[in-house]
């Protein structure tokens, strides 16, 4: 496609589920710039760190630019022959349910919609999964018991117009931090809003929390139904809605009264006392929202917490109004869509039921498809399963890394090895999965991709290029429908833009829609290239003006405008619908620093909806009407059942989570400098009092086992961390590390009902790895410093940086820096060794340049990180700067940042602890004398935790 270089290209960030509006724009000289949307109405110009970074991940270093077959490059003719064939082959031979596709909340929409198309209509299975089942399937199976649709009630502004907000399980400060953002910021508009935080961990998210429940892992069935039960005891319901709207309350409220307030402390870990200030929180505050992620879903009473959080609204009527409701907000940027268009092996197209035969007729007539998978297909855990005992004989893993981020990681890639045929379509030619594949097939990467997302709340953006293919690249939707019609179903995939598909995407959902489905863009049907083109962001439901909005028969109570029956208006005033139109943010105009109600104009269906609707957001069940037969929603009894997996071999709870400045398995994130500063190692928190009882010290290296593997990681000693409890996060691969794929101690055990892994209740140990030696090492090239038992490596501007450390330390050190550094004949070497004091350093200079410079010593290394990085962009002319690095401390004006705090403006902890110590003594005097902070704001939780840290440390 032709690329016009001098416009800015309004486009989505490809991380988390916020879906942050990004301009981007190519330079005269090819450099990328990307700047938050001011327009986009998730994030109103501001992004994360991870956003800010975006144009330091698209270049093409380690890029897979050509099709592979068994490690050759091949033409695509080829590779897509070979790939068709052999699943045309296996399936004759054994079936449709053979074959399994492993997808991906990466893809684009109209990337899935036509990989679901191909596997449920086509091939006739329902084996496709998605790596979103590790992320949001309990809060999808949750809302399908309670609403009878995948439906997620409101809208980020809800965050804003809350008087409290619960986050459950949710580190919304670091992996939602626009949201975050949003919250803080209308915190400091509304001093009076509440923020409580349940977590087993104190995140950077206490930061804001005026309570934190530091809850026992898996506790939150517990808590919830706890506070049913308040409810119902404190007079706190709302019968009339329980009543006029719901069914289920008296079995819900009795199993809810199982365990008395003492019996909730002890299955939650809390006080009576913090139970009793919590609950009656809740109950006294209408406007309340619940937000939830990964620590609620990725258990394996994940579905059950999901419909005990959903419970406590219900039983309130907090729901489908302006300031309250459950609020799911998932991680990847495309979950959502994800389930828009059926990409998980339980679901049909455009939120119908696979096990509903109408369903499976209407779906397989619009597609005119030969075959309909008649049951659901194997979910994530199961499909690998597959793999692994031969069901599964032709796999095609498209966007995703499940090597390193599938529970039991080691028995998922030994399936993959022995799987006689698998396809792996990615951006990357080095990844722990691909290197498993037979037929590799490259992928068009974000910048170069045309297609949609739907975030957290229903909206739907466009992702648009602005970077030509390099080399052979592909859009996966391209790749996908190619196979298809080589299978011999050319009509059904002759898609030539991904236009075509969205439009045909938006026509199914609309396709004898008569209202009782939740999921309808119809209004869309007819988007055609210039549409595509111009297309803003929107959010669902949009119908066409020609769809009725309720079946017949189920019609709603009150009277007035249909559609505002089913959206409701944003609006302060607590009205259930009718209100009149107001920005879509309150915050909105402020945060974009533009007058209130500056947002962008929607597009023609959008405006058709909206108008429909009288508002430019939307939210449903403002009417109490849901997508159950009878349109009540349903109240689920659910008990808590908390398992012990502790035991004396295993007597530690290990949570897996994310950190702030990386993103999923590192293939985009560990591209840039910027965030590999942030943390750049592989670590495990412990609570200080375990670190005592096991013997560890802040920095060890330590070996975290489970009953399915290990990993070497570095300490970090916290009282953050639960007692009992470990936690660690799940970013680094073999590409990154000696031993740190997190994935290979988490077991493959599941929710029953969402097939969601329990990622976060991991039964575990943990020993001190004896190192005989530590080292720390730059360098220009990739390290490979296969010696080294442990080792870590993060790109930092101009080359790398690696930490490492030696079971033994009879080493050749001059030998292992010269392999490490890749050192060139004649290149200048400057050693120091003291041997008795184990003691060892070694630089290489490449004319007036460091080409690398290695630190060991017989404990962790006392070198400061961001200074040695930093010779790798200085020059070395003068000796004595040279002999400084060798000296392995810097000359009398440097001085040691510490630990990189603000990824933005590289300021470590150090500089802003000096800071305080000059005066500032707060966020805000921090970020005018060091800048930290003032960009994308991802650090300031950070930043105000080692102000106050500093002022307390000063008063002692
Ligand atoms: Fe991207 Fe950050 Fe926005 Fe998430 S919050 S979409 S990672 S910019």
């Amino acid at each position: 496609m032709e690329i016009d270089a001098a416009r800015e290209v309004r486009t989505t960030c490809p991380y988390c589920g916020v879906g942050c509006g990004v301009l981007a724009k190519v330079a005269a000289d090819g450099q990328v710039s990307v700047r938050g949307d001011p327009d986009h109405p998730a994030n109103f110009g501001r992004l994360c760190s991870k956003g800010s970074a975006l144009a330091e991940t698209i270049d093409l270093d380690g890029r897979l630019l050509y099709p592979e077959i068994h490690g050759r490059r091949a033409g695509w003719d080829e590779a897509l022959d070979l790939v068709a064939s052999t699943f045309s082959q296996t399936i004759a031979e054994h079936g449709p349910d053979a074959v399994a596709f492993y997808v991906s909340g990466q893809l684009l929409t109209e990337d899935y919609y036509v990989a679901n198309k191909l596997m449920k209509g086509f091939v006739g299975s329902a084996n496709i999964d998605t790596n979103s089942r590790l992320c949001m399937a309990s809060s999808v199976a949750g809302h399908r018991r309670a609403f009878g649709s995948d439906t997620v009630p409101g809208n980020y502004e809800d965050l804003e117009l809350a008087d409290l907000i619960v986050l459950v399980g949710s580190n919304l400060a670091w992996c939602h931090p626009v949201l975050y953002q949003r919250i803080a910021a209308a915190r400091e508009k509304r001093p009076e809003m509440k923020i409580v935080l349940v977590d087993p961990r104190r995140t950077m998210t206490s930061d804001i929390a005026d309570m934190h429940l530091a809850i026992a892992p898996d506790g939150d069935v517990a808590l919830f139904t706890g506070l049913l039960a308040y409810l119902g005891q404190h007079n706190a319901l709302d019968r009339a809605y329980i009543t006029a709207h719901t069914t289920g309350f008296g079995q819900a409220l009795f199993a809810a009264s199982e365990l008395d307030l003492a019996g909730i402390a002890a299955a939650t870990g809390l006080s009576e006392d913090d139970l009793g200030r919590f609950y009656s929180l809740f109950a006294a505050t209408s406007k309340t929202v619940t937000v939830y992620s990964q620590g609620v879903n990725q258990s394996s009473s994940g579905t059950d917490k999901v419909n005990a959080i959903i419970n406590c609204h219900l039983a309130t009527g907090r729901i489908g109004r302006p300031g309250a409701g459950p609020f799911s907000v998932t991680g990847q940027p495309n979950a959502m869509g994800g389930r828009e268009v059926g990409g998980m092996a339980n679901m049909l197209a455009a939120h119908m039921e696979i096990e509903n035969p109408d369903h499976r007729d209407r779906v397989q007539r619009f597609w005119t498809a030969p075959a309909i998978a008649e049951r659901p297909g194997l979910k994530a855990v199961e499909m690998f399963q597959a793999v692994a005992d031969g069901r599964i004989k032709a796999l095609w893993i498209m966007a995703t890394n499940p090597v390193d981020s599938m529970p039991d990681a080691d028995a998922v890639e030994a399936a993959i090895k022995a799987c006689p045929f698998v396809v792996v379509s990615d951006v990357l030619a080095r990844t722990d999965t691909i290197r498993h594949a037979h037929v590799r097939l490259p992928a068009a990467a974000w910048g170069e991709k045309e297609g949609t997302v739907t975030n957290s709340e229903r909206r739907i953006s466009r992702q648009r290029a602005f970077l030509d293919l390099p080399g052979e690249a592909r859009p996966d939707w391209q790749i996908v429908a190619e196979v298809g019609k080589r299978m011999g179903f050319a009509e059904a995939f002759s898609y030539a833009s991904p236009w075509e598909a969205f439009a045909e995407h938006a026509a199914l959902s609309g396709f004898e829609n008569d209202g009782a489905r939740d999921f309808d863009i119809g209004a869309y049907a007819g988007t055609d290239a210039d549409g595509y083109e111009e297309l803003a962001p929107f959010q669902w439901p949009a119908p066409s003006p020609a769809t009725p909005l309720w079946p017949a028969g189920h019609l709603p109570r009150k009277g007035g405008d249909r559609m505002s029956h089913r959206l409701s208006s944003i609006a302060n005033s607590g009205e259930r619908a009718g209100t009149p139109k107001l920005p879509i943010s309150p915050l909105a105009g402020e945060m974009a620093g533009r007058p209130e109600g500056g947002v962008q104009a929607g597009h023609q269906p959008e405006e058709r909806a909206q108008a429909a609707s009288g508002s430019s957001s939307t939210r449903f069940f403002a009417d109490g009407n849901f997508y159950t037969p009878d349109r009540k929603a349903r109240f689920i009894a659910v008990r808590p059942a908390v398992e012990t997996r502790t035991s004396p071999d295993y007597p530690l709870i290990l949570n897996t989570g994310r950190i702030r400045d990386h993103w999923h398995t590192m293939t985009r994130t560990g591209k840039s400098p910027r965030l590999s500063q942030h943390i750049a190692e592989p670590f495990v928190e412990i609570h200080p009092a375990d670190a005592q009882r096991f013997g560890i010290g802040d920095a060890d290296i330590v070996r975290v086992s489970s009953p399915r593997g290990d990993v070497l990681v570095r300490a970090l000693v916290t009282a953050r961390q639960r007692r009992g409890s470990l936690f660690a996060p799940m970013h680094w691969t073999d590409q990154f590390s000696a031993k740190g794929r997190l994935d290979a101690l988490t077991a493959p055990l599941t929710d029953p009902v969402s097939g969601q892994p329990a990622l976060k209740h991991v039964a575990a140990r943990i020993e001190k790895f004896a190192a005989k030696a530590f080292g720390f090492a730059v360098m220009r090239q990739r390290p490979e410093p296969d010696t080294a038992t442990y080792w870590a490596a993060a790109k930092c501007k101009g080359g790398w940086r690696v930490e490492l450390a030696f079971a033994d330390d009879e080493i050749d050190w001059a030998g292992f820096a010269g392999s490490l550094f890749g050192a060139r004949p004649g290149a200048e070497i400057l050693a120091y060794h003291d041997r008795d004091a184990g003691q060892h350093r070694i630089a290489a200079f490449d004319g007036d340049h460091l080409s690398g410079a290695l630190f060991v010593a017989p404990g962790p290394v006392a070198v400061s990180r961001g200074w040695a990085a930093d010779q790798l962009n200085a020059d070395h002319v003068d000796r004595r700067a040279r002999l400084a690095i060798v000296a392995g401390r810097p000359g009398g004006v440097d001085v040691d940042r510490g630990a990189i705090v603000c990824s933005c403006f590289g300021v470590g902890a150090n500089q802003i602890a000096q800071a305080v110590r000059s005066g500032c003594a707060s966020v805000e005097a921090i970020g005018a004398a060091l800048h930290a902070g003032t960009n994308c704001g991802s650090c300031r939780a950070e930043i105000r935790i080692i102000v106050a840290a500093q002022i307390l440390q000063a008063a002692e």
